[in-house]
C-alpha cells in the first residue's frame, strides 16, 4: 500500500495568515486577518462567475468555458489550435482546482454517510488502508474516516493539474519560437521584393543576382536569428521554470489547506445542525470551522437532505 505524501513547504502569500497558525501573530492581527480574509472571499465570489475569452473577448460563464472555446474559433475563424492554450489555462486554475477538490471531497463524504446508513454498502467505500476485502468488508477502514483516500485521491488530481499547467506552458513556448520563426521569414520575404525589384528582368544572369542575393542575406542572418532564437529559449525556460515552481508552491498550499480541512466529524456535526438548527445555523457552523466556504455539499440539493435523513435515523 503506497501513502501519498502531502506536501509540508511553507504557504505563500495570503494564505500564510491560515495555514501557519503561528499563534502571537494570530492574535495580533486577527481583526486584520478576519478583513484580509473577507476582501478574499468577496473577491473569490466575484470572479467565479466568468472567465474572459481571449479569441472573442467576451466574458464566459465558467461551467460553460471548455465548451465555448471550439465553437467560438470556428465562428472567428480560428484554428482549432487556437484553443490549446486557453483551454489548458483554464483547466489549471484555481477555480479548477476547487472544483475538483470539492467533488473529491463530496463524493467520498457521501460513500461514507452511506455506509453510517447501511453498512451493507461498504464494499462501495474507497478504501486504501485495508490490506485485504475482508478486512474491508469488517469497517477497518472506517475509523480513518476516508482521510486517506482523500489525501490519494487528492494526490492524483494535483499531479495532473500540474501536468495541465506544465501543457499550458509548454504550449506557450511553442507559439513564442513560431512567432519568433514568422518574423525572420517575413524579413526574408521583405528582402526578397526589393531583390526582385533591383532585378525585374525574365532572364539568366538577373536570375543568378536575385539567387545571389537571397544567398547572401540567409548567409547573414543565419547566425543573429539562431541567437536570437536561443536566447529566447534559454529566457523562456527559465521563466516557465519559476512560474511551475510558483505554481507547485501554489497548489501545494491548496493541498495543505484541504488536507486539513477533510474532516467527516465535522461534516456530520454540520448536517445535524443543519437537520436540526435550519440552513442558517449550519451556514454560521461551517464558517467557524473551515476557512474558506463550499467546503460542504451543498445542502440545499435533495441528495444532501436525503443523507441528513439518514443519519438523523441512525443517530437519535
Ligand atoms: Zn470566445
Ligand atoms: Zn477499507
Ligand atoms: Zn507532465
Amino acid at each position: 500500500m503506497e501513502i501519498p505524501e502531502i506536501p509540508n513547504i511553507p504557504a505563500q502569500g495570503f494564505l500564510n495568515n491560515f495555514l501557519q497558525g503561528d499563534g502571537e501573530a494570530e492574535e495580533i492581527n486577527e481583526q486584520a486577518v478576519a478583513q484580509a480574509r473577507d476582501a478574499m472571499l468577496r473577491q473569490a465570489r466575484q470572479q467565479v462567475d466568468t472567465e474572459i475569452c481571449l479569441i472573442c473577448n467576451q466574458d464566459i460563464v465558467r461551467t460553460e468555458f471548455l465548451d465555448h472555446l471550439e465553437p467560438c474559433a470556428q465562428q472567428n475563424g480560428k484554428d482549432v489550435k487556437e484553443t490549446h492554450i486557453p483551454k489548458y489555462r483554464f483547466l489549471s486554475t484555481n477555480y479548477m482546482l476547487d472544483q475538483k477538490m470539492f467533488a473529491i471531497r463530496d463524493e467520498l463524504e457521501i460513500e461514507f454517510l452511506e455506509v453510517l446508513w447501511d453498512k451493507e454498502t461498504v464494499h462501495k467505500m474507497h478504501c486504501v488502508l485495508c490490506k485485504t476485502y475482508n478486512e474491508h468488508l469488517n469497517g477497518d477502514c472506517v475509523p480513518n474516516l476516508q482521510k486517506q483516500a482523500f489525501l490519494q485521491k487528492m494526490d492524483q488530481m494535483l499531479n495532473l493539474h500540474m501536468c495541465y499547467y506544465e501543457t499550458h506552458l509548454e504550449l506557450k513556448k511553442e507559439r513564442e519560437i513560431e512567432q519568433i520563426r514568422q518574423a525572420h521569414e517575413n524579413e526574408f520575404e521583405k528582402m526578397k521584393k526589393e531583390v526582385d525589384q533591383r532585378f525585374p528582368s525574365d532572364n539568366v544572369i538577373a536570375e543568378q543576382n536575385r539567387q545571389a542575393e537571397y544567398r547572401d542575406f540567409r548567409e547573414r542572418v543565419a547566425e543573429p536569428n539562431a541567437k536570437e532564437l536561443q536566447e529566447y529559449m534559454a529566457h523562456a525556460n527559465e521563466e516557465y521554470r519559476r512560474q511551475y515552481e510558483f505554481k507547485k508552491r501554489q497548489v501545494e498550499a491548496v493541498a495543505r489547506r484541504e488536507a486539513g480541512l477533510m474532516d467527516l466529524n465535522k461534516v456530520i456535526e454540520y448536517r445535524k445542525i443543519l437537520r436540526d438548527q435550519g440552513w442558517e445555523a449550519a451556514e454560521e457552523f461551517d464558517k467557524s470551522t473551515f476557512p474558506t466556504p463550499q467546503n460542504v455539499p451543498d445542502a440545499r440539493n435533495e441528495e444532501t437532505r436525503k443523507w441528513l435523513g439518514a443519519i438523523g435515523r441512525r443517530q437519535d
